[in-house]
């Protein structure tokens, strides 16, 4: 097999050939044909996530140790299975989605249903446990595999992460009355999912918030009912009396703005991994009753309901670009310098093993 790793942090992922894995038990080997690209590919990459006032948190401390092979957005075709997995109805050249975020399986919350929460040992691919930048990976039980039906291979891929944590996220929020707003705090391709999510919920009045003008007019089109240029010196009092936002940006700004402009009881669901430190007085949290949660990626259920809702044509297809996967590293850049619209997504397809 070949993977694309990264041998330092920051340095350009390396093609590697690797001896192919032999599942064993209940594993079951997926020949990878697409990787979707994700900004947290780029933290990982890099080595760290900024937590504000020069400390970083490094990727190392849970398990990310080079060489190492990213991607978490893994869709493919099983090409071998060990005979737990077969015995279980898993066979060769079916096509599969790949769930990533794998717990231990034993702990309290693992069986609960919330493994991407999981407290006693993650597994989570292309994050602590070889990802999808490879012709092959394994994955550690069937159950992690989705059947995507009809669904476009490199959209498909990119349900794992992107569509999966605003679906998560905005779980997170309260119901809302029909003149609740909700803002979306950037519009990159996770607020995009996240407007189209918003409104399957029935979410009526949806904020659109972002310092491109561009990336507005994209989230106007996909039924934003506003859009406020947080460039804007105005834009906390544009945004005053919202019911809840959902931050995909993750940085001190965001947070700021949306945090200040809730309502009594409002919600603020934090997602977005950008980095940075959150200050805030402590008296006005409990006196305008205001919730601040986070919410990382999601589980295999709500998952399965991301994938039923695709199926559905119910979230509108972000603009996907789909490149050969020898261009890993300039996509990575390209993520970088914010040159990408959408999602780019890799193609393993053609890549010989
Ligand atoms: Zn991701
Ligand atoms: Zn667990």
């Amino acid at each position: 097999m070949i993977s694309y790793q990264v041998i330092e942090h920051g340095q350009p992922l390396q093609a590697n050939f690797l001896s192919t894995p032999q599942p064993k038990g209940t594993e079951v080997l997926v020949r990878v044909t697409r990787s979707g690209v994700c900004h947290s590919d780029l933290h990982i990459w890099e080595g760290y996530f900024d937590l504000g006032g020069g400390r970083r948190f490094y990727v190392k401390e849970r398990g990310c140790v080079p060489p190492f092979t990213l991607g978490h957005e893994p869709f493919g075709i099983v090409e071998a299975a060990g005979p737990r997995a077969r015995a279980r109805g898993v066979k060769v050249g079916q096509k599969r989605l790949v769930y990533p975020w794998i717990g231990c399986g034993k702990c309290a919350v693992c069986k609960a249903g919330q493994e991407n929460y999981c407290v006693s040992g993650t597994r989570f691919l292309g994050v602590n446990r070889p990802g999808a930048y490879a012709t092959h990976m394994l994955v550690p039980d069937p159950r992690y595999l989705v059947d995507i039906g009809g669904i476009d291979d490199s959209f498909a891929a990119t349900l794992a992460c992107s569509a999966l944590t605003a679906y998560s996220a905005a779980a997170k929020l309260p119901a809302m009355g029909a003149k609740d707003e909700v803002a979306v705090l950037g519009c990159g391709g996770l607020g995009l999912v996240g407007i189209s999510v918003l409104r399957e919920r029935g979410v009526k009045r949806i904020v659109a918030c972002d310092v491109d003008d561009a990336k507005l007019a994209a989230a106007a089109r996909l039924g934003a009912k506003r859009g406020v240029n947080t460039r804007a010196p105005d834009a906390a009092q544009q945004l005053q009396g919202i019911a809840g936002a959902l931050d995909f940006v993750g940085a001190a700004a965001t947070a700021t703005l949306g945090i200040g402009a809730l309502r009594k009881g409002g919600r603020y669901v934090i997602c977005g991994l950008y980095g940075g430190e959150l200050v805030h007085p402590l008296p006005p949290i409990a006196q305008r009753a205001i919730g601040i949660i986070g919410s990382y990626v999601g589980n295999l259920q709500e998952l399965k309901e991301v994938v039923a809702l695709a199926k559905r044509k119910k979230l509108k297809p972000l603009p996907v670009e789909t490149r050969p996967a020898a261009e890993a590293n300039a996509a990575l850049e390209d993520l970088k310098a914010g040159r990408v619209l959408g999602r780019v997504v890799l193609d393993f397809a053609g890549v010989e093993a």
